[in-house]
């Protein structure tokens, strides 16, 4: 936390706020809209992925339509095209960002389009907070009209370019769970070109009541809005945001400045005009054995590390769905090792997990 957290959490028990709507989520909805410099219209939700389910019905996804979903990402992509009983199809990532291809997006919709059945909608993901390649996947989405759902969840504080990442979507979405780079324990956003849009999403996140006296429902509703309460701490933490990314960019740097004489360890590097919040520091090994081994030396000194996501259609959930894979991300889970990142590590954190690593590469 970054301290004045509180204060706004005191504010809604002080003035009885205690309900999913008042004074911090307005407050909250205006800190991002101006962290985005205006430009996009925000709406406050209880998760990243009741953002992403709620972006595909405003986009008009329904039972047996076909959504395209990056293949390397968190499950919570993915599973809202299966709360609306539609059909996920996945594609595989390119190397320089370790998000959805491009050539490979574009081979899936001629694909589907051939079928008859064009895509829904995309769902492109800046994994780790490494932004996705924005202008090609754009204009692919443009040339056969299905939108983009930006899975903007680890990617706060990232950008694109001139653009902050959240808005370079039809729809974009943030998440604010408790292992993201700023949090309200839980909580996430949709981020909208239009007030329209965001009105829309209000209205169907608390219960979609039309005008009237009594309750009254022309649609089905959702209750997907924020508390009043979590949004205190999410004020207070959009006042700390940038130091989170620049903590975050400092352990990156830190590990590869550490690692570089290491020929088997990689990183990834920011292409011209990238910019990662770095998330989560990640970096490739040259085998499965060799990560594994590091994995388990660092677990013997009780520092946690992970795989990187195992990518979705190698989960067994999803092992029935259509595919668009060239290798990738299979690779990238198999050799990949996601480093302690937390925005609080000390140099000594740092330091003992380093030696760890350099120890076993020595060998
Ligand atoms: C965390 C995350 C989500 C879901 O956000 P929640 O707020 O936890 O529901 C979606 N996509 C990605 C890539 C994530 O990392």
């Amino acid at each position: 936390m970054g301290g004045t957290e509180q204060e706004y959490v005191q504010e809604a028990f002080d003035t009885n706020w205690i309900a999913p709507l008042g004074p911090n989520v307005n407050g909250f909805e205006q800190a991002i809209e101006a962290f985005y410099t205006n430009k996009v219209h925000v709406a406050a939700l209880s998760s990243g992925t009741a953002a992403i389910h709620m972006a595909l019905v405003l986009l008009g996804v329904k039972k047996n339509d076909e959504v395209i979903c990056q293949s390397f990402t968190f499950s919570a992509s993915a599973n809202p095209i299966e709360y609306l009983g539609a059909r996920p199809i996945f594609v595989d990532s390119e190397r320089e960002t370790w998000n959805i291809s491009p050539e490979l997006l574009e081979e899936a919709i001629i694909n589907r389009i051939a079928n008859g059945t064009k895509p829904k909608a995309i769902i492109a993901v800046h994994l780790y907070g490494m932004p996705y390649k924005a202008k090609e996947i754009k204009e692919i989405s443009e040339r056969y009209n299905s939108p983009v759902v930006e899975d903007s969840a680890e990617a706060l504080g990232s950008q694109y370019f001139d653009d902050k990442c959240g808005s370079l979507g039809n729809i974009g979405i943030l998440s604010f769970n408790g292992n993201k780079i700023i949090t309200t324990s839980g909580g996430g956003a949709m981020v909208c070109n239009s007030l329209d849009h965001k009105k829309e999403a209000v209205h169907l996140v608390t219960q979609a009541r039309d005008i009237a006296p009594h309750y009254e429902h022309s649609k089905v509703g959702y209750n997907y809005r924020m508390s009043n309460v979590l949004a205190g701490i999410g004020r207070g933490q959009m006042e700390v945001l940038n130091d989170r990314v620049l903590a975050r960019r400092g352990n990156y740097e830190f590990y590869t400045e550490a690692l570089k004489e290491y020929n088997d360890i990689t990183f990834l590097p920011e292409p011209e005009g990238f910019y990662s919040n770095r998330w989560l520091s990640c970096m490739l090994t040259s085998s499965f054995e060799q990560r594994e081994e590091i994995r388990l030396a660092l677990a013997a000194e009780e520092i946690e590390s992970r795989p990187l996501w195992k990518p979705m259609h190698d989960q067994p959930v999803y092992s029935k769905c259509m595919n668009f894979l060239d290798g990738t991300s299979s690779d990238l889970f198999n050799r990949g090792l996601c480093l302690p990142s937390g925005s609080n590590l000390s140099k000594d954190d740092l330091n003992s997990i380093v030696t760890i690593i350099k120890n076993i590469l020595s060998k």
